[in-house]
């Protein structure tokens, strides 16, 4: 069996034989893009260099980028535990050229790739591409001799790329696998194709144009590549399975959460032990890279990342502390190649440690509180939007977990009440704040509030605790 470990190699070590630069991943935080709020995607280190306001002494790269979907634009938080494909934290192995090797050289390297450096059946791949990119759709009859009813045309932005409402942009093509019509799920394009069966496992970008205004499209005067194929996709279907969670490196968490919840992991419970396995390496990684838990900005996307996955680990049963537990057997995986999970190891446990502690208690109140109400609730019926709101401001409940915990029961969430709530909350706050006759302690607290949001259950201590970490 490939390890996912080689598979990254290979894929660094053919472009590099191909003139690519070999270039280190990123940090998931990104380093001069403050409107970005984690590394998405394997350009976005390069994104100077595609708008040339940056310079390397390269035209061709390659890496394997470290990156987090879970809040912004691209926000797979809440597909983790029920797609066969989503993690929050994965690595996306991809070429690039600047301004050097365009459409054609791009699909054939990567068809090379595939089919031949990999070993995957032809008839077993679709491409797609967009609907107007005839050359595109040329190129693919041309080298890879794709029958026309595999390669798909598709009109709508998911094979078109932008970097925003201005600057490069261009049309995709993307890679599919089939897995077989043993699982469900139609071809790209199809209404339902969003199933297990076909995996996009490859976006080709071809950024052509520019856009100088909104709507304006003028042709950029050397094209460039920006390509992103997911690392556990590619590996899953090297290592002949249609889940990323059942290849070498998320099995092992799997099985490691499995062993010390005493749960079995292909059981009822699977979907807890993937959240799990995602989770922890989402943490891991963001912590590794200068992300602390917070109630703000980042550090409060890494917590509803952490708070989902122990709310997992209470589901399994189990009343104590465990994703820490599960750090050394990430690092024990991943260290090799990411030395920083190596380095962050003691600060990552110890952080988990604490954090899980101090949310226990109020997740376990809290969920009692949420069994009550939803036992008012009819089948299929809505949690109201204070009761979610009370959730969240005294036991800590991020929303997207509650709504979590009501998706798998089926039941909705009145999310324009909890809004409400949090709105009638922030207005009393102020009022409060103005008719208190400055009392310096009070003034402390709402300028705590205002800064932090709606506060928590533990109140000062958290704030205070922060710091401290
Ligand atoms: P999907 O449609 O499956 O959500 P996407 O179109 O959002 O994928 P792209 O933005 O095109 O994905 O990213 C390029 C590649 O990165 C994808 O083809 C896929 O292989 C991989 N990828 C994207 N999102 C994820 C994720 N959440 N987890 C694992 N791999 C991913
Ligand atoms: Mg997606
Ligand atoms: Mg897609
Ligand atoms: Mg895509």
């Amino acid at each position: 069996m490939t390890t996912t470990n080689e598979i990254r190699r290979k894929f660094l070590d053919y472009f590099g034989r191909h003139d690519h630069e070999i270039v280190q991943s990123a940090p998931l935080v990104p380093r001069n893009d403050p409107t970005l709020l984690f590394t998405n995607a394997g350009m976005v280190p390069f994104k100077n260099v595609f708008t040339g306001q940056e310079h390397r002494g390269y035209s061709r790269a390659v890496s394997s980028q470290k990156c987090v979907r879970a809040g912004g634009k691209h926000n797979d938080l809440e597909n983790v535990g029920y797609t066969a494909r989503h993690h929050t934290f994965f690595e996306m192995l991809g070429n690039f050229s600047f301004g050097d090797y365009f459409k054609e050289r791009a699909i054939e390297l990567a068809w090379l790739l595939v089919t031949q450096e990999l070993g995957l059946p032809k008839e077993k791949l679709i491409a797609t591409v967009y609907a107007d990119d005839e050359d595109a759709y040329q190129l693919w009859r041309k080298i890879a001799g794709l029958p026309d009813d595999r390669i798909i045309r598709i009109g709508t932005s998911d094979n078109f790329w932008s970097m925003g409402d201005t600057g490069p942009c261009g049309p995709c093509s993307e890679i599919f696998f089939d897995h077989g019509p043993d699982l469900p799920g139609g071809p790209p394009g199809s209404p339902d194709e969003d199933g297990d069966r076909f995996i996009e496992i490859w976006n080709l970008v071809f950024m052509q144009y520019d856009q100088p205004e909104p709507g304006q499209k003028v042709d950029l005067p050397r094209p460039s590549i920006d390509t992103g194929m997911g690392l556990e996709r590619i590996a899953a279907v090297l290592q002949g399975k249609h889940d990323n969670y059942d290849i070498d490196l998320l099995r092992c968490l799997i099985e490691n959460s499995a062993e010390l919840s005493g749960v079995d992991p292909d059981g009822e419970f699977r979907a807890s032990h993937k959240v799990i396995a995602d989770h922890l390496r989402a943490t891991t990684f963001l912590m590794a890279d200068g992300v602390l838990p917070s109630n703000e900005g980042r550090g409060y996307v890494l917590r509803r990342i952490m708070r989902r996955a122990m709310r997992h680990v209470h589901k399994l049963g189990v009343r104590e502390p465990m994703i820490y537990k599960m750090v050394p057997e990430l690092t024990q995986l991943m260290g090799e190649h990411f030395p920083e999970i190596r380095r962050a190891e003691a600060l990552v446990t110890e952080t988990l440690k604490m954090e899980e502690g101090r949310f226990q208690e109020t997740l376990d109140r809290g969920l009692r509180l949420l069994e009550d109400e939803t036992a008012k609730l009819g089948q299929g019926g809505t949690l109201p939007g204070d009761v979610a709101f009370k959730l969240y401001d005294t036991y800590g409940f991020p929303l997207d977990l509650t709504r979590d915990i009501l998706r798998g029961e089926e039941l909705g969430l009145d999310e324009q009440g909890f809004e409400a709530a949090m709105e009638e909350q922030r207005r009393k706050a102020r009022a409060a704040w103005a008719g208190s006759g400055e009392q310096a302690d009070e003034k402390v607290w709402f300028a705590i509030r205002d800064h932090f949001g709606a506060t928590e259950f533990l109140g000062y201590d958290t704030d205070a605790a922060e710091g401290a970490i």
